[in-house]
């Protein structure tokens, strides 16, 4: 299972599919990306290996220079192309590694309140609680900050916007996620080998973070919503 991200200005789909590609060594039962078109969010998901991904990418390309791509390990919720990530909403797009363990009370919640789930993942009520919070009128960085704080588990997540090209936030409880920098580009990723081809200036996420990376950079929040410097290294790996 892994998680890869580009804020860019080159085509998102072959560099997250190449980013997968690089943390398929960790395993996974399904597999999916989502970029913004014009603004929008499309996705292609696809049940089993990255191939079957890549097939479906190559019958229907996939636009846009900003995404988020994911290998699943289900844990709630069978692999099928249905509960593969990124799950989605008219106006955000989640991929996660680990488990929301008040997944239970968040669905039951956010059903009350009229939202509509497509899957059976514990993931999606992320998904459903930032689309309730942006329809409320919230921007994307007080939404996330609300979201992050309800959430219990371990995870990694990436998140992008409707409307919001320029712009994924990302949080770290208990799995790993580094930032690399790029010339005006910027990655997400679950290691540092994912990003090996793209950059070798890596930031980690510290336990309990949250970052907004757009392509000038990236800002660092701590578990208190305090603004932290999380320092660049460069990476010995290379492509
Ligand atoms: N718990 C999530 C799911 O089952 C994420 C699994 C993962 O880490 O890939 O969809």
């Amino acid at each position: 299972c892994g998680i890869v991200g580009v804020v860019g200005l080159s085509a998102a789909a072959p560099l997250l599919l190449d980013g997968l590609k690089r943390l398929e060594y960790r395993g996974y039962d399904s597999a999916g990306i989502a970029t913004l078109v014009d603004g929008q969010i499309e996705r292609r998901r696809a049940e089993g290996k990255l191939k079957n991904l890549a097939a479906v990418v190559e019958r229907q390309p996939l636009a846009g220079t900003t995404g988020i791509g994911h290998t699943r390990w289900a844990t709630h919720g069978a692999p099928t192309e249905s509960n593969a990530h990124p799950h989605a909403t008219s106006r955000v797009a989640v991929v996660h590694n680990g488990i929301i363990e008040n997944h239970n009370t968040l669905r039951a919640e956010l059903e009350a309140k009229g939202q509509k789930f497509a899957s059976e993942t514990d993931t999606e009520t992320v998904a459903q609680l930032l689309d309730l919070l942006l329809a409320e009128g919230l921007p994307p960085v007080e939404a996330a900050k609300q979201a992050f704080a309800r959430l219990e588990g371990a995870y990694a997540l990436a998140l992008i916007f409707t409307g919001y090209p320029d712009l994924i936030i990302a949080a770290q409880r208990g799995a790993p996620l580094a930032v690399g920098y790029g010339d005006s580009e910027m990655y997400l990723g679950s290691d540092a080998l994912a990003l090996a081809p793209l950059t070798r200036e890596i930031a980690y996420l510290e336990d309990g973070d949250w970052v907004v990376v757009t392509r000038a950079g990236a800002v660092f929040y701590d578990h208190d919503n305090r603004e932290v410097t999380r320092t660049k290294k460069l990476t010995s790996l290379t492509g």
